[in-house]
């Protein structure tokens, strides 16, 4: 049970692993449920299988369950998030009616572990009813905001502020996307796990092996991108500033990534991106299975630089992701990106698809800026955006709600603040 947590001081240093301890103890035995709408794909799913196992081996009992609904919850639930993140969209109330009664059905399937749980999370938009329908809940409730809710959709704001009204607390990614509610709001940013297979060292030989894998030419400079195939990823702005790139500088480009089992759109947004690149000798668009970590490691390894043009983006953990391999980052202006790109310093923030052909051009062209962006990148993410930082946040919380006003709590050096 500790060795999971050495593992975790020999990176990111053992103060953080003490602090993790001695919250631990606090919330021994504690019962905890997240609740999400998909196992496989993209970043919360990412998050909720890296930070279950941590809590366990702290003593908590955590674990996490998945709302699931026909297609028209997933149509519901897609167009919401694209509510969230401003998009005007319009859901029909046969729309409506599907995401209540997925809702009415987890309710059921669940009742027990809810009802008993002292801390559930729930993340995102689509299980945001059950609280409603858990009129005997004992614990505490929270509501996990993952997306870039700055400037919502009015009508859907309205529709969701509802069910998040109840909730005991709620926490978003950052200050920004706070929003005005009847209880305590708390900011974590996600963060990547550095032992996940994602983000370990690979060998030299894999590295190179991922371009020979994919049919990339060994020589040429590349940018990678790797997202699921959604709007606002953008990637038809990044296949548009790598072909402005390449007029004047030999470059290639990976646009790599899959689907999410709760995203409808994403076949239309590939095929989209396939007409896009069809004929572009060196643009490679990838569609990788589930779980292809070592994978997507070896192509943001070998890349020289990373990509996510994101237009509106909750996080983007696969921003930390590149920043970790100590690549600069050239990501889209807005949302979680701002929080771990610092332009100019750990990498560049982009308005335009000319805006990120400059950067790319400025980057190719000058190693040595190129290489101290990335060492840079690499030192932010070890001292803001590892996954211990964000579990001692979500424990700190816990220990905040579960607590309430008995007493103050100290978490120091072992040596300074013995609890
Ligand atoms: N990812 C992956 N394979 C893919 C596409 C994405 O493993 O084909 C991973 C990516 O490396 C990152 C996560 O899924 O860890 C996506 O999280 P992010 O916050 O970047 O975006 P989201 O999909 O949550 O909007």
């Amino acid at each position: 049970m500790a060795d999971i947590l050495e593992k975790y001081a020999e990176v990111a240093g053992s103060t953080v692993v003490s602090h993790l301890r001695q919250l631990g103890r606090l919330l021994r035995g504690v019962r905890v449920v997240h609740v999400n709408s998909t196992k496989v794909g993209g970043g919360v799913a990412e998050l909720l299988g890296e930070l279950l196992p941590l809590m366990d081996a702290l003593g908590l009992e955590a674990r996490w369950e998945v709302i699931e609904g026909p297609p028209e919850f997933y149509q519901t639930t897609k167009a919401m998030h694209n509510g969230l993140q401003g998009q005007q969209v319009s859901i029909p109330g046969s729309g409506y009616r599907a995401y209540e009664e997925a809702n009415e059905e987890t309710a059921e399937r669940l009742r027990p572990v809810l009802e008993n749980a002292d801390f559930v999370f729930i993340h995102d938009p689509q299980p945001a009813p059950l609280l409603s329908l858990i009129p005997n809940r004992r614990g505490r409730w929270i509501w996990r905001c993952h997306i870039d809710v700055r400037r919502p959709y009015r009508p859907v704001w309205k529709y969701m502020r509802n069910y998040v009204e109840s909730f005991d607390a709620s926490v978003f990614s950052l200050a920004d996307f706070a929003q005005a509610l009847p209880h305590p709001q708390y900011l974590i940013p996600p963060s990547i796990d550095p032992l996940n297979e994602k983000n370990i060292e690979l060998p030299e030989e894999e590295v190179a092996a991922a371009r020979e894998q994919f049919g990339l030419d060994p020589e040429l400079p590349l940018i990678v991108q790797i997202s699921r195939f959604d709007r606002f990823k953008d990637p038809l702005g990044v296949i548009e500033a790598t072909k402005i790139a390449q007029k004047t500088t030999p470059v290639q480009l990976v646009l790599a990534g899959g689907g999410a089992t709760d995203d409808p759109e994403s076949e239309a947004v590939l095929a989209e991106v396939l007409e896009a690149a069809e004929g572009e000798e060196h643009i490679r668009v990838l569609e990788l299975p589930p779980g292809a970590n070592r994978t997507v490691n070896a192509l943001q390894r070998t890349a020289d630089v990373i990509m996510q043009k994101s237009l509106r983006e909750g996080f983007g953990l696969t921003v930390s992701e590149g920043m970790w391999k100590s690549k600069p980052v050239i990501g889209g202006d807005t949302g979680g990106i701002r929080l771990q790109v610092v332009d100019h310093y750990t990498g560049f923030l982009v308005r335009t698809p000319e805006g990120a052909a400059l950067r790319i051009r400025y980057l190719l062209a000058r190693r040595d800026v190129l290489e101290d962006v990335g060492h840079r990148a690499h030192r932010f993410v070890l001292q803001n955006f590892l996954i211990t930082r964000q579990l001692r946040d979500y424990l700190a919380l816990m220990v905040a709600l579960h607590y309430g006003e008995q007493g103050r709590l100290e978490v120091g050096t072992p040596n300074n603040h013995p609890i």
